[in-house]
């Protein structure tokens, strides 16, 4: 069977009204970002539905695996187009269908029509009915069940006469570009890269920006972090990745503050940076990966310590979910592997033996005081030295 269109199917929530116009361009916008690298298609919007029409060759598989990866839509229905004629015409093309698409003809079904041309001279009821009379006559060993059935024969008549009968669930969510813009502090590891993928599936679009501390971090560190926006920018679109050369302020925390806060501190820090370029960026918020109580940074009282760091929200997708759960979505989007290559992180090789679990914020900005003398300057050299990498899933 081969198909040259897909009908998408998206979810109702948020597309009331107004917002339905800039929640379809949104789509649209994403499914060209998507497909544009598996073939040229057409897509259009019509009443309630979205088309993508191929213009030119293109691999199946590939296709649904790229619109699998678009927030908003909740389903993916391969779809046959045909000139419009009449009802025995179309009732043949949907007998032909069938027989195409599946070997074993012994199933049970039910056929819905959606009647989009009111000139079509019978109601939808009517073409139901007679057509799948049309399959039973055709087909003795196909029988009606029009409460469970296994496949759902679906027949569209606009302009043209459309014919489905499968779903492939999409990601759901909502598309990118509908809920502003977030900053994702990216690092190498496991959870951030799903924080990121959580955040963008509910519309909003990401920048990231990630930390290193050459030559404590490798150049293959930075790499790995490199790939992981990669991955992750199927579903949130381009990223513009900043990457933040963070060595001297880690040396200077070091060197003044108690050995005990230094996870603390350097978190906050990265805050304060993160902010700035979210703020140059248009993001609304900051997003981490943290996760309450996975490590001592991230306890109640020192996610408080960190919160106060930033003024603009910080969003922790993560936060009420166990590791198991976290590497579990992981290995789904396509990161777990990329996470787990064993590159040193910037925060593992100054990490003290005992950090405190209960930092108090009055405390740690006490330790922050005996760097008042440097950290400006540290932090102006640190933004103004940033490398910007523009990310694309498909080159
Ligand atoms: P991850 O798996 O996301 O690295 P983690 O469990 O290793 O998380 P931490 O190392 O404590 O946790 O980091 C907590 C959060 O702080 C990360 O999820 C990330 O958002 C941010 N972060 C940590 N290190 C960096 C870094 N080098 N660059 C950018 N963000 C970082
Ligand atoms: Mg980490």
């Amino acid at each position: 069977m081969e198909y040259k269109a897909f009908l998408i199917k998206y979810g109702e929530i948020g597309v009331k009204g107004k917002n339905r116009f800039r929640f379809e361009d949104a789509l649209v916008t994403q499914m060209h970002y998507a497909l544009d690298p598996v073939g040229e298609f057409k897509i259009r919007k019509e009443s309630g539905r979205i088309f993508a029409e191929a213009l030119s060759d293109y691999d199946y598989e590939e296709a649904v695996t790229a619109l699998s990866c678009v927030f908003g839509i909740s389903g993916i229905c391969p779809i046959v187009v045909e000139d419009k004629e009449d009802f025995d015409q179309a009732a043949r093309l949907v007998c032909d269908y069938i027989g195409e698409r599946y070997d074993d003809l012994s199933f049970t079904f039910k056929v819905m029509v959606r009647r989009a041309d009111k000139s079509w001279p019978m109601t939808s009821m009517e073409t139901a009915a007679l057509l799948g009379e049309k399959l039973l006559e055709r087909y003795g060993s196909l029988s009606v069940d029009v409460h469970e059935p296994d496949v759902y024969v679906t027949l569209e008549i606009r302009d043209k006469i459309y014919i489905y009968t499968e779903e492939i669930p999409g990601p759901g969510g909502m598309p990118i570009g509908t809920n502003g813009k977030a900053m994702l502090l990216l690092s190498g590891g496991i959870d951030s890269p799903v924080a990121g993928y959580m955040i963008s599936k509910r519309g909003v679009r990401i920048e990231a920006t990630y930390f290193h501390a050459p030559p404590y971090t490798s150049e293959r560190a930075k790499q790995k972090v490199v790939d992981l926006a990669k991955i992750i920018s199927r579903y949130t679109g381009p990223i513009h990745l900043h990457i933040v050369n963070f060595t001297d302020i880690q040396m200077a925390i070091y060197e003044k503050c108690p050995h005990d806060e230094l996870t603390i501190i350097m978190r906050r820090y990265m805050m304060k940076i993160a902010e700035h370029f979210a703020k140059e960026n248009d993001c609304l918020s900051l997003v981490t990966g943290e996760s309450i109580g996975q490590v001592a940074s991230q306890t109640m009282q020192s996610l408080y310590c960190t919160d106060a760091a930033a003024e603009i929200p910080v969003f922790r997708p993560c936060i009420g979910m166990d590791k198991n759960d976290i590497i579990r979505l992981s290995e789904k989007i396509g990161t777990f592997e990329t996470s787990i290559l064993p590159f040193e992180d910037c925060c593992t090789i100054f990490v003290a033996k005992h950090p405190v679990t209960k930092p108090r914020l009055d405390v740690i900005e006490r330790s922050e005081r005996k760097l008042a003398d440097c950290i400006d300057e540290l932090l102006k050299t640190a933004i103004e030295t940033e490398e910007v990498i523009f990310i694309k899933a498909y080159d």
